[in-house]
């Protein structure tokens, strides 16, 4: 499967390390979105569309992100949950993902190649549209 196309949107935001969302096209066939480039400790890196787990309030059924400590609706304290032991894959979980290394490194390197043009100007911005 090849990438043949990658657009890039940059983010302005201070204080945050997202720098930019992604859509890329596999085979002119199919296109995933959401996809965000990341300041890491190591460098930029590239997360896959997510979703933020859920669980519901005790009290009126609501489905909350699991990192919250009230409920969104009714405002009951949900039962505490020990946030270190919870595991990323316990708050997010990827939409769609590449199942080997390989293909990872592979989007990664797209992507990232079209967001330094982006940066460079020598790209086109898909934010300013
Ligand atoms: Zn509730």
């Amino acid at each position: 499967m090849e990438i043949t196309e990658v657009r890039v949107s940059l983010v302005e935001r201070p204080n945050s390390r997202l720098r930019a969302y992604a859509s890329i096209t596999f085979d002119n066939s199919f296109v995933v979105r959401d996809v965000r480039i990341i300041e890491g400790k190591r460098g930029l890196f590239v997360a896959m569309p997510s979703k933020k787990m859920q669980r519901p309030c005790s009290r009126c059924g609501f489905k909350n992100p699991v990192s919250h400590k009230f409920c969104g609706s009714c405002g009951v304290s949900l039962n505490p949950l020990n946030q270190q032991r919870l595991s990323p894959s316990q708050l997010h979980r990827d939409l769609a993902h590449p199942v080997k290394t390989d293909f990872r490194e592979y989007i990664q390197k797209k992507v990232l190649e079209e967001y330094e043009k982006v940066k460079k100007g020598t790209g086109k911005n898909y934010s300013e549209q």
